[in-house]
C-alpha cells in the first residue's frame, strides 16, 4: 500500500531523515515509534505531500506522491485541526468541501463519519463544548470524511484518560475491520503492542528495527525478563552474571534476561544470601526491544 525507499531530508545542515525505508501492507495497522525529534512528523508530512524530501521514493498504491494521492490519504494531526466555535457537523462540512464532495455525498458522509466516531448525538454541539476525548475523535473524523484508503493518526491518544483512549483504540480497530490501512505514531508502547500488526522503530531518522511484535522479540535473546528490587544491586548483578543472566536497566528498574524460563523458586535460589525485596517475571515486551535497539549504536 505504502512504500518508502531511501528517503532523505535535511533542514539546513541537520539531517532529519537518513535513507529511511519502510513499507506498509494493505489493511494493516503500522506503528511508527521513536523519540521526540526522531522524524515521525517529517515523514508524515512528506507522505502527505506537504513537505518535499531531498531524495528518495514514495509510492501509495504504486502511484508516486502527488496531488492525486492526497485524496487517498486522511490525516489526523497531533494538534487537533478543528474550528472551536463551529459545530461538529460544520467542521466536517468545511473539510468535506475542501475534498470537493458533492452535496449529497457530503451529507451522507458527515452523518456516517459522525456515527463512526460516536458523535452523532453531538452533531450540533460547538467543538469548544466537547470533552478532550470527543475532540480527538472529531479530529479523526476529519481524516475520514472523504473515505480515504490510508489513514495517518499522529499520536491520537496523547493526553487522554484511559476511558477516552479505549474509545479511540476501538475506533482504530473498527477502521482496520473496514479494510482501511493505518499508519499510527505514538509514544505509548502499550498502545503499539495492542493495536499494531507491524512496528517500525525510528531513531535519528532511520528505521533501526521493523516487524511484527513476534519478529521484534527475536532481537532479544531472552526467554523472559526478571525484574529484581534489592538494596544490594552490585552483589545481585555479580551473582546473576555467574548464572549467565544478562543485566539491563529499564528506567530505575534492574532486570535480567534469562535465556530459559525457570521456576520462580529456582530464580530466587540463584540470589541466595542477597537481600531481595521483590522478584517479578515478565515476558519480553516492546519496551525492552525499544530500549535495546535505540540505545545501541
Ligand atoms: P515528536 O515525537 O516530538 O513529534 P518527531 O519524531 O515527529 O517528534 P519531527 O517533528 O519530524 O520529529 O522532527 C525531526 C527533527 O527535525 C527535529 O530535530 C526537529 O527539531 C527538526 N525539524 C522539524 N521541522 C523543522 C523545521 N521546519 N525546521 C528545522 N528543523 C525542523
Amino acid at each position: 500500500m505504502l512504500k518508502i525507499q531511501n528517503l532523505n531530508k535535511s533542514y539546513k545542515l541537520r539531517k532529519v531523515l537518513q535513507n529511511l525505508s519502510l513499507h506498509i501492507n494493505l489493511g494493516e495497522i503500522y506503528g511508527l515509534i521513536g523519540a521526540n525529534g526522531a522524524g515521525k512528523t517529517t515523514t508524515i508530512n512528506i507522505i502527505c505531500n506537504l513537505l518535499k524530501a531531498d531524495s528518495g521514493n514514495i509510492t501509495i498504491n504504486n502511484q508516486p506522491i502527488s496531488e492525486a494521492t492526497k485524496k487517498i490519504i486522511g490525516i489526523a494531526p497531533q494538534e487537533n485541526l478543528l474550528y472551536k466555535t463551529l459545530t461538529c457537523e460544520e467542521n466536517l462540512k468545511f473539510f468535506a468541501n475542501i475534498y470537493g464532495l458533492d452535496r449529497e455525498t457530503r451529507q451522507k458522509q458527515i452523518k456516517e463519519t459522525l456515527a463512526a466516531v460516536n458523535l452523532l448525538d453531538r452533531a450540533k454541539s460547538p467543538v469548544e463544548t466537547l470533552s478532550g476525548g470527543m475532540q480527538r475523535r472529531l479530529n479523526i473524523a476529519v481524516a475520514l470524511v472523504h473515505q480515504p484508503k490510508l489513514v495517518i493518526l499522529d499520536e491520537p491518544t496523547t493526553g487522554l484518560d484511559i476511558e477516552a483512549r479505549y474509545e479511540i483504540w476501538e475506533l482504530i480497530r473498527q477502521l482496520k475491520n473496514q479494510g482501511i490501512t493505518i499508519l499510527l505514531t505514538t509514544h505509548l508502547l502499550d498502545e503499539t503492542e495492542r493495536l499494531c500488526d507491524r512496528i517500525g522503530i525510528l531513531k535519528s531518522g532511520r528505521i533501526v528495527a521493523e516487524g511484527s511484535l513476534a519478529q521484534l522479540r527475536t532481537l532479544i535473546p531472552a526467554a523472559e525478563i526478571v525484574v529484581v528490587q534489592t538494596a544490594q544491586e552490585e552483589e545481585a548483578i555479580a551473582r546473576a552474571k555467574e548464572y549467565g543472566f544478562t543485566p539491563r536497566r529499564y528506567g530505575n528498574e534492574l532486570a535480567f534476561w534469562l535465556s530459559e524460563s525457570l521456576e520462580l523458586k529456582e530464580i530466587i535460589s540463584r540470589f541466595d544470601g542477597i537481600a531481595i525485596d521483590s522478584i517479578a517475571r515478565q515476558p519480553v515486551r516492546l519496551e525492552h526491544i525499544y530500549v535495546e535497539v535505540t540505545q545501541q549504536d
